[in-house]
């Protein structure tokens, strides 16, 4: 994995994938051994942050627990890398049942989910990663599973056809999404439960980094371990990441431990600013700035002059480069903001950009 995240200077541009772009990258950290599954909080208490999502959610389990029910069908939305994934196994842990995992897009056939979903026990809670990704015939498997618990298959074909009423036992689905606006409204009503995880402060981001730290058994002082937080994109899988090369380096330093210093230069080694930005994030707001004179500009626009496809610069760029102000989004399009111009060093050009730089 390192090299997807390590700029090779030999290599220039086209060897740079933005750390934003690691925090979508599950698949890449499932394959990761030992030490990173260990620094996945299991239990509510590890699960640092997101203090109203936890209060939900325990409330929940427990109500759920005393009343020998399965807990209602929870939906998480939110950017990538926040903890949905983590928050579902911790449910499941919670509430001492079964934890199954699939994804919108690797399910094809209704067939697929049908065995799934027969293969639950009684209160088991299955996890649908990029629910919004879910084919639309499998979104009409999970309403009846979802609401009453069964599915209807239907054998044969034309006049022959038959629909055969199949029963589950009552179990919880959990959904995550990045982009709960592309959920049809069927779907999206049929969570009881619906919560969006939001950006990680500093601080929590200092607590994540220094617990994992002691499972990897690597010293950060508490300074660096801020440092690495304030450039992580509020994000804890992109924190996590960071420590680790941030490690690698101190290690190759010889001194083994890590202190300001090394995390400062280890983290600018990784191109990632001080406002925590990486590479792809000043090519978007420069991008903006030198071919669109600042914007307005639609999305499709800024994708196809980036080279990049859309769903990832809205799902994994610009919710921080918003959260943070760098850009503001209307019914016209992306704007960058004069904390870009200022972070970038450039000038406003335009009497409309000359106006936001004052704000
Ligand atoms: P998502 O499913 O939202 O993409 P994950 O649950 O896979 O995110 O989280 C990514 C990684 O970040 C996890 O493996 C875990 O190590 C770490 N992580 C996420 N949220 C937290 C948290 N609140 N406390 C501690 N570590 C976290």
């Amino acid at each position: 994995m390192s090299e997807k995240i390590i700029p090779d200077p030999e290599q220039g541009v086209e060897s740079w994938i933005g750390l934003a772009e690691v925090a979508q990258d599950s698949e890449g950290e499932r394959s990761e051994l030992g030490a990173y599954a260990a620094i996945r909080p299991s239990n509510f208490d590890q699960f640092i942050g997101q203090k109203t999502i936890k209060d939900n959610l325990m409330l929940g389990c427990s109500a759920a627990a005393k009343r020998n029910e399965p807990l209602d069908h929870v939906l998480f939305h939110g950017p990538p890398g926040l903890g949905k994934t983590s928050l579902a196994r911790i449910v499941a842990q919670d509430l001492g049942v079964g934890f199954k995992s699939t994804s919108g897009p690797v399910l094809e056939r209704p067939g697929d989910l049908a065995a799934i979903l027969s293969s639950l026990q009684e209160r088991d809670v299955l996890f649908i990663d990029e629910i919004h990704r879910l084919p639309r015939a499998l979104e009409e498997v999970l309403y009846p599973a979802m609401e009453d618990y069964h599915i209807d298959i239907i054998i044969g074909q034309g006049p022959a056809a038959r629909t055969i009423k199949v029963e589950l036992k009552p179990f919880t689905l959990i959904g995550a999404t990045t982009r709960s606006g592309l959920l049809t409204s069927p779907l999206r009503d049929r969570f009881g439960i619906v919560l969006r995880l939001e950006f990680y402060s500093p601080n929590e981001l200092q607590q994540i980094i220094s617990r994992s730290a002691d499972i990897l058994g690597v010293v950060v002082t508490s300074d660096a371990a801020f440092e690495i937080a304030r450039r992580s994109r509020g994000t804890p899988r992109i924190a996590n990441r960071i420590l680790k090369r941030v490690r690698d380096f101190a290690q190759e330093r010889g001194s083994g431990a890590v202190d300001l210093a090394t995390a400062r230069e280890a983290v600018s080694a990784l191109d990632v600013d001080a406002r925590g930005l990486d590479r792809m994030d000043r090519n978007f707001l420069g991008m903006i700035i030198d071919r669109f004179n600042g914007g307005p500009v639609g999305i499709e626009a800024v994708a196809a002059t980036l080279g990049e496809d859309r769903e990832t610069l809205e799902e994994v760029y610009e919710p921080y480069l918003l959260q943070e102000g760098f850009i503001v989004r209307g019914r016209r399009g992306r704007e960058v903001t004069a904390l870009a111009y200022s972070h970038l060093q450039r000038e406003a050009k335009s009497s409309a950009n000359a106006n936001l730089k004052l704000i």
